[in-house]
């Protein structure tokens, strides 16, 4: 039997957060403590070390993903660990994962086996407070537009047409839709609301995306919040409460360093949905990363169609970063799952279907030669792969000239990931030619098919009637020209969830739009997307337990 995530990482004895910060050149002083193993990192590191270059930056991604994930944060921990085996002075940025999901289906975001950041506990519950910061400036907007309604309402919000929605950090599909204000008068104006869970909130996307407290603050005052009667929008600054916002985030801006069970260096800093918003870790953790060491290893959500899409069109380009190479993470039990084996049928060998479900991530290889950037394929070995799968797929990169590595860091941590250390190693030295996929200033209409067509596959994007009326808006409001942040099922290239491999002749359908200027990027939604997760029949809380000592079971 294996041991679980949880009972690896209880037998991690960690060092000293300052010994962890010593290793990347920073003293005790640097850092804000939260106990033993946790620390905030001062911005000054960022502003002192400024004129100082960049070191690689390696992009984890992957194939469009089964239900569990095909272990990208893993491989990015095993990597980092496997870099710093080789003598590299390399560290790690990760998201934070949200606490919600933790008590639904069984998964964090904190890698897993071998492979994992601790202390594991801490970053799966409430971490350094960062979600509750979020969480209570999200909530101080709903608060004090309600409250301006309540009292008069002297910017004549249309109650009908409140985009803010209130958030909380708990899968519970019963807040989706709720109506506030019930009750006598002095409970205020009733209204239609619903909840998002944090990691949705625009919040989150605007600290993930901020480059100091100032910008910050300047992102909070352009969110949009509401219409008034005559259809023009009401930001933030409207309510006067982007200096309260910003202050409730005074420490959440700043990034937090752990370590990884071989006690290499982690940031993990915050961690936006990968569909509704740009998923990948704050661009000052990126940054404080870049300065401090001559190779960071970070991943995106989902697939490379969403999250290496996103950090390349968005992070990248805002951030002014330049990736140096690029892993896709393949499992053989998800190739098979493109190739149209059931879910409960993927732990039987199928070297047949596994080939046919290559046709997937060939085609994620072709989206990061679109952005002009070298990738490895790191196949992430599950216990389940025969030797006959593994050969075959390593043939099947042979074959087609593609860069591979087997990653065994889930069984046996950065000394399972050496092969695929050297090879990132030589790709970070090749010249690259990264660009953005489009111009921000074209159409949204073109930027959309773009990215469809290149990262998708599709023939072409149609627009729902609602769809278009918003993006006459947004026209109108000159929001046109930011990028595009596409929410897309993270299951299939298409918009359809069980549409696997590589579908052609497709289209696919955008039927809303949301502005999040503070973030400085349209939301693009087609399919089913949700904001707000709900519990499965048996949440992953009823097995979780405490003792007297302090002793957890059940975490994962
Ligand atoms: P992702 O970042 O792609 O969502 P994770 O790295 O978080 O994926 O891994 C998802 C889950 O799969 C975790 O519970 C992790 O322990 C497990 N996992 C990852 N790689 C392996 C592997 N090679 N063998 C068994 N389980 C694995």
């Amino acid at each position: 039997m294996f041991k679980t995530d949880l009972e690896i990482a209880q037998e991690c004895v960690m060092e000293g957060i300052d010994t962890i910060a010593e290793k990347v050149g920073l003293s005790s002083e640097d850092l804000e403590h939260y106990g033993k193993y946790k620390a905030k990192i001062d911005l000054e590191v960022l502003r002192r070390n400024e004129t100082k270059p960049d070191g690689k930056l390696i992009l984890v991604t992957a194939i469009n993903p089964t239900k569990a994930g095909e272990g990208k944060s893993t491989t990015t921990v095993g990597l980092g660990d496997a870099l710093r085996r080789l003598g590299k002075n390399a560290m790690i940025a990760l998201r934070e994962p949200s606490l919600g999901p933790v008590f639904g289906l069984k998964g964090g975001a904190a890698g897993g086996g071998y492979a994992q950041v601790v202390p594991m506990e801490d970053i799966n519950l409430h971490f350094t407070g960062d979600m509750h910061a979020i969480t209570t400036a999200n909530n101080l907007i709903s608060a004090c537009l309600d409250n301006h309604i309540h009292q008069g309402n002297e910017l004549d919000i249309d109650i009908e047409r409140v985009t803010w929605k209130r958030c909380l950090d708990m899968n519970d599909r019963a807040l989706r839709q709720i109506e506030i204000g019930l009750g006598p008068k002095a409970n205020g104006v009733e209204r239609k609301d619903g909840f998002n869970i944090t990691v949705a909130s625009e919040i989150m996307a605007v600290l993930c995306l901020a480059t100091s407290l100032e910008d910050l603050k300047a992102r909070f005052a352009k969110m949009l919040v509401a219409y008034n009667t005559k259809g023009e929008p009401i930001y933030v600054r409207d309510l006067h409460i982007e200096g309260a916002l910003a202050m409730i985030m005074k420490d959440a801006i700043k990034p937090n360093l752990i370590q990884t069970l071989e006690h290499g260096p982690v940031i993990m800093h915050g961690g936006p949905f990968a569909n509704i918003a740009h998923g990948c870790n704050s661009v000052l953790a990126t940054k404080m990363c870049l300065k401090l060491a001559d190779y960071t290893v970070t991943e995106a959500g989902f697939g490379a169609d969403l999250g290496a899409e996103k950090f390349l069109d968005i992070k990248c380009r805002f951030a002014d970063l330049h990736p140096n190479a690029v892993v896709i993470v393949a499992t053989i039990r998800a190739l098979k799952q493109h190739g149209n084996v059931p879910f409960e049928e993927l732990k039987e060998e199928n070297v047949e279907a596994m080939l046919a479900g290559c046709a997937n991530l060939a085609k994620h290889i072709e989206t990061i030669q679109a952005f002009g950037l070298p990738y490895v394929v790191a196949i992430n070995e599950f216990a389940t792969d025969t030797q006959a799968e593994v050969e075959a797929l390593q043939n099947w990169c042979q074959t087609h000239g593609h860069p591979m590595a087997l990653s065994q860091v889930w069984a046996k941590g950065g000394e399972g990931g050496l092969d695929l250390a050297k090879i990132v190693v030589d790709l970070c030295e090749q010249p690259n030619s990264y660009h953005p996929l489009y111009d921000v200033q074209a159409s949204v209409e073109a930027k959309i098919e773009t990215i469809a067509k290149t990262c998708y596959g599709a023939d072409g994007v149609e627009y729902t009637a609602e769809a278009l009326e918003q993006l006459a808006q947004i026209k109108a409001n000159g929001w046109d020209q930011m990028p595009v942040c596409m929410a897309k099922t993270p299951t299939s290239l298409s918009d359809q969830d069980k549409l696997y491999g590589a579908p052609k002749g497709f289209t696919i359908t955008v039927r809303e739009f949301r502005p999040s200027l503070g973030a400085g990027f349209i939301v693009a939604l087609t399919g089913k997307v949700l904001t707000m997760p709900g519990l499965p029949k048996k949440p992953a809380a009823l097995n979780m337990d405490i003792d007297e000592q302090g002793h957890i079971v059940g975490l994962f």
